[in-house]
């Protein structure tokens, strides 16, 4: 079957994905054409048979359990905007304000993080020189940081080497290693400073040191709030009440039933004259004037590969890493550990198949009942193939037995929900925003065509959010200058 738009027809836009960013790019279509007043069909597909992508919520027996993200940053504005646009302001949450504080694995013991330490440095000097994290040399090489040059050359350098050149090898081993794993799944060997962490590079640049920055961030942050009488409106990081996918909900409330297309997967993009043709593997072709390709970058390369070598080559050199989330539901008096923060990280060099472990329950309120605890591991990044080769129960019985010891937790869970990522998670390498302006470049002499999401320009929602906002507004313009 083929489906057509005619002339004098609505326009038509087709979105390949509805993850979260496929699901922004068609809200906010929809929003932009009814305020520039165009005529627009806007058609969501998705390979799978829901929609969300990664965001999901599962709720059972009173445990709201995110198999997927479970917060987003409330520093880049995007996500606070989203949530506000789809009515949400009221439900969304920080983390519990008596639990800020995060532990480290060392030795096969829970270190907290020294207070002021911000993903690869310290701002404060107490905290960071009581703490048995790192060994007495380790904090001498750390605290050298501020009589380190910058560095000369120009050009990206990869989070390890940054780390290492600024604070030593034992700062990368021991913290920063486990901080980015955390976040990136990935190994910091590979990863891009300019794409994953440029606020570093910025710091290093206009300040000659980290540490000299983040003190005189902290002094500003401290005169800020004692001369606001409300403080910061919301934390770090945040989520929904009701779970992350409530943003999904809300945002497939506000596009058409008609639009949505689940287990519809893309398999051909072919330009026809001014148009385009997506083929999709059931054998159906729909015609459109524009397509918004929300998909990973190998999904996009499949697509996009026939019309332009040079994206092809681009798009293959984003790798994905996969992580498994073991959502972990017991009895308060099950856990000995008083889980007085928001989680732990785990180096690796510490050997375990654990990468991380959140404290649900203590992070955020309303995720378990009352007298009952959540806990949420991951597993990923190097261990990930090894892992996922592992039956389910294979997975939770590993976690379960690298957890106990560390938690005091006696008998079994009283809910297990385990989630598999394949090839989930971006890799932001080394040259990664050359690549992504090299990709831009290719996608300038595709008129109708735009790409959005975790694959460019920040993996993080509030980012996926943006990247969606500007490929819709890219489509609304070209459809808006093909209608005039
Ligand atoms: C376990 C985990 C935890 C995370 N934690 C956080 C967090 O706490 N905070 C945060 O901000 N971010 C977090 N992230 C990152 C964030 O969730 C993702 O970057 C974001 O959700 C990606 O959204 P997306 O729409 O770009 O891609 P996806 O969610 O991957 O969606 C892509 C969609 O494309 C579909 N698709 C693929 N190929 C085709 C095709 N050929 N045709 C049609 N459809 C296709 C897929 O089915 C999928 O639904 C986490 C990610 C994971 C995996």
């Amino acid at each position: 079957m083929i489906e057509t738009t005619g002339s004098g027809m609505p326009r038509r836009v087709v979105v390949l994905g509805g993850g979260i960013t496929g699901l922004v790019a068609s809200y906010r279509l929809i929003q932009g054409a009814g305020e520039r007043g165009l005529q627009l069909d806007v058609i969501v597909a998705d390979a799978s048979d829901r929609f969300g992508g990664s965001i999901e919520t599962a709720r059972e027996a009173g445990f709201v359990m995110e198999r997927g993200p479970d917060c987003f940053l409330s520093t880049k504005p995007e996500g606070i905007a989203l949530c506000r646009d789809l009515g949400l302001e009221n439900r969304l949450t920080g983390t519990k304000s008596a639990h800020r504080r995060s532990f480290i694995l060392r030795n096969g013991r829970l270190l907290p993080v020294p207070k002021g330490f911000y993903l690869l440095a310290p701002s404060s000097f107490l905290p960071f020189v009581t703490t048995s994290i790192f060994s007495p040399l380790g904090k001498l090489r750390m605290a050298m940081e501020i009589f380190i040059p910058p560095r000369e050359e120009e050009g990206d350098e990869t989070l390890a080497s940054f780390v290492r050149r600024r604070f030593g090898r034992e700062t990368l081993v021991r913290m920063a290693q486990p901080m980015i794993a955390g976040i990136y799944s990935a190994d910091p060997e590979e990863l891009s400073l300019e794409a994953t962490m440029p606020q570093f590079h910025e710091m290093e640049r206009t300040h000659g040191s980290i540490i000299r920055a983040l003190r005189k961030r902290m002094q500003k942050e401290s005169k800020r709030q004692a001369t606001s009488a409300s403080g910061p409106r919301y934390g770090l990081f945040l989520t929904l009440d009701s779970g992350m996918e409530t943003m999904v909900d809300a945002l497939l409330e506000k596009i058409p039933a008609e639009s949505l297309r689940p287990n519809t997967r893309a398999v051909s993009l072919r330009c026809e004259g001014n148009r385009w043709r997506v083929g999709f593997d059931g054998g159906e072709d729909i015609e459109a004037d524009a397509v918004c390709l929300a998909l990973p970058a190998n999904s996009a390369r499949n697509l996009l590969g026939e019309l332009s070598s040079n994206l092809a080559d681009r798009l293959d050199e984003i790798p994905y890493g996969s992580v498994a989330t073991l959502n972990l539901a017991f009895d308060r008096s099950q856990v000995t550990h008083p889980l007085d923060g928001m989680g732990f990280v785990v180096p690796a060099i510490e050997g375990r198949n654990l990468l991380a472990c959140s404290f649900s329950s203590s992070k955020f309120v309303g995720r378990a009942p009352e007298k009952k605890v959540l806990l949420r591991a991951f597993v990923g990044g190097s261990h990930a193939e090894k892992a996922f080769a592992l039956s389910d129960d294979e997975m939770t019985g590993q976690v379960m037995e690298e957890l106990r010891p560390l938690l005091g937790i006696r008998g079994e869970p009283e809910v297990a929900v385990l989630s598999r990522f394949r090839g989930a998670m971006a890799q932001y390498r080394l040259g990664h925003l050359d690549r992504v302006r090299a990709i831009d470049e290719e996608i300038e002499n595709l008129p109708g065509i735009a790409v959005a999401g975790s694959a460019y320009r920040g993996v993080g929602i509030p980012d996926c959010a943006a990247s969606a906002g500007e490929a819709a507004s890219r489509l609304l313009g070209y459809i808006a200058a093909c209608v005039s």
